[in-house]
């Protein structure tokens, strides 16, 4: 049995140091560059991530995140054909041109028009024959006061001969001139024989103007990655969301370093080599290579991290975060693959450390969960704001997996909990947090500390940040200085 030595490895996290202020010739916080690259072959203008739980991160999470320079990870902790189409909904809600925009047959009834609109979030409708040939276009507007439910699109959408069009590939110059020139929004494409070639919004031109450094793929629309496990359905998942557009497939496992993770990554790399592929969760440096060396284009780093996490204290195994980092970034350099630095993010001044430690981005968790943009509704406790955030690993996130995925035959909640407890220990607990209001706003915030943390270090880009980045090693006194003290606290 090996004992502990003196000289054992010390395990550091974020409130264990700080970075020495280095000469800087930064004149403003515009001056630096945030951008990184999420993995090999996706880059980003913020290196921001949203974790894939179930109370941080669907559609409107990812959508908002990519519009921000950033991207959302999708959890995989939904049915196959919900999570695709949470995957659907982010590469429908902007691109340069909807090439298989959303139609119905002129016989379809206006409650089949109210079904598309709020299932797709989307304003309008082309209706086609069925050879594809446009026939008019209904919108929101023209059902919004109809109160038949049963009348057909074919009384109530704009007819083909007032209807504006034009011939596939027409820029989006000429096209912004046309939906401004008729004051429309829509913009339907139509192929020499009339049929419908694509549609191009006039909100997806303003989108562009209002965000311009969203995250976006060749054709436009906003970039998401979504998560699968190592086991049951994973590879039929990881092939729908494939299908469905996810530029990234997350492997989402508790202990990463594992035979699971490994074979889950060659196959997916073996039977959908174009995806770009993250794998994780590991906390050292041989983690991170043999991820690499089965394929990952990105690692995971965290084990025991995250604000919901009790991992360390129900298996006594972990790496404080910074050490983590660290270590997995410097094996990881050999090969040119990023590191995810994942969990335990809580301030600003935590993401310039992360990414100065080596994380090419952070993915964070419970500080966004309590965002508008999070699944679950709000929660009001004596007259303040709450949301729900909750580990992947919880009793409470076990239990509801186990209705969905295996059709427990419990019927009893005690009886469910019963089960779950006899199949595995919680790793992971839940919570309420403070309403936050939009993403954009604490966000914002962890991008602006970000800059003002490369400014203090000299350094105008994340790679200088690394190269410039000297720790220093603090003690419990030097961590209370760095907090407000002394004072009455107002805000
Ligand atoms: P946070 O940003 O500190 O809230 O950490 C989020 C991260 O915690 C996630 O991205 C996961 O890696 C990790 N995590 C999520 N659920 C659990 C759990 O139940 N147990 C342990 N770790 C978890």
């Amino acid at each position: 049995m090996k004992v502990p030595v003196p000289g054992m490895r010390v395990g550091l996290t974020f409130d264990d140091v700080l970075l020495v202020p280095k000469f800087s010739d930064i004149k403003s916080r515009r001056d630096v560059s945030t951008k990184s690259k999420l993995t090999r072959g996706i880059p980003l203008n913020i290196p921001v991530v949203s974790a894939n739980m179930d109370t941080v991160t669907e559609s409107a999470m990812a959508i908002a995140m990519a519009r921000l320079g950033g991207i959302g990870v999708i959890h995989r902790f939904l049915s196959l054909e919900a999570q695709v189409s949470e995957v659907a909904k982010v590469k429908r809600s902007e691109s340069v041109v909807i090439e298989d925009p959303i139609t119905l047959g002129p016989d379809s009834k206006t409650s089949d028009a109210w079904r598309a609109i709020e299932e797709h979030l989307i304003g309008g409708i082309v209706i086609v024959d069925a050879d594809r040939k446009v026939l008019g276009i209904v919108t929101r507007r023209d059902i919004a006061l109809e109160d038949d439910l049963g009348r057909s699109l074919r009384d109530l959408m704009t007819p083909l001969k007032k209807l504006v069009t034009a011939k596939k590939g027409i820029s989006l110059e000429e096209a912004e001139r046309v939906l401004h020139a008729h004051k429309i929004e829509k913009l339907p494409l139509v192929d020499a024989k009339g049929r419908l070639a694509g549609l191009i919004t006039s909100k997806d031109i303003m989108k562009r103007r209002q965000f311009p450094s969203a995250t976006k793929d060749r054709k436009g629309r906003l970039m998401v990655a979504a998560a699968v496990g190592v086991k049951g359905d994973y590879m039929e998942r990881g092939v729908k969301l494939h299908e469905a557009g996810a530029d990234c497939l997350v492997v989402d496992i508790a202990h990463g370093h594992s035979s699971y993770a490994v074979d889950t990554v060659k196959r997916i790399k073996r039977e959908l080599g174009s995806v770009e592929v993250v794998a994780g969760n590991v906390a050292t440096g041989k983690g991170a290579v043999d991820l690499i060396k089965a394929g990952a284009d990105a690692v995971k780093v965290g084990v025991g991290a995250g604000s919901i996490c009790v991992t360390r204290v129900v298996t006594g195994s972990g790496v404080p975060q910074l050490t983590a980092i660290m270590d997995a970034a410097d094996a990881a350099d050999d090969y040119g693959v990023p590191i995810i630095g994942d969990g335990g993010i809580r301030t600003p001044g935590d993401v310039t450390k992360a990414l100065a430690a080596g994380a090419s981005t952070v993915m964070v968790g419970s500080l966004l969960a309590g965002t508008e943009e999070s699944p679950g509704p709000t929660i009001l406790r004596d007259g303040v704001r709450y949301k729900l955030t909750r580990g992947m690993a919880s009793l409470a996130a076990s239990v509801d997996r186990k209705i969905r995925e295996d059709g427990s035959k419990a019927t009893k909640e005690s009886e469910l909990i019963e089960e779950v407890i006899q199949e595995s220990v919680p790793e992971g607990v839940e919570g309420l947090i403070p309403y936050k209001g939009r993403v954009e706003e604490v966000v914002k915030e962890l991008v602006g500390g970000l800059r003002s943390g490369m400014s203090y270090s000299g350094s105008h880009t994340v790679v200088e940040l690394r190269e410039n980045a000297e720790f220093l090693r603090i003690t419990p006194a030097g961590y209370k200085e760095s907090l407000p003290h002394d004072i009455k606290k107002v805000v």
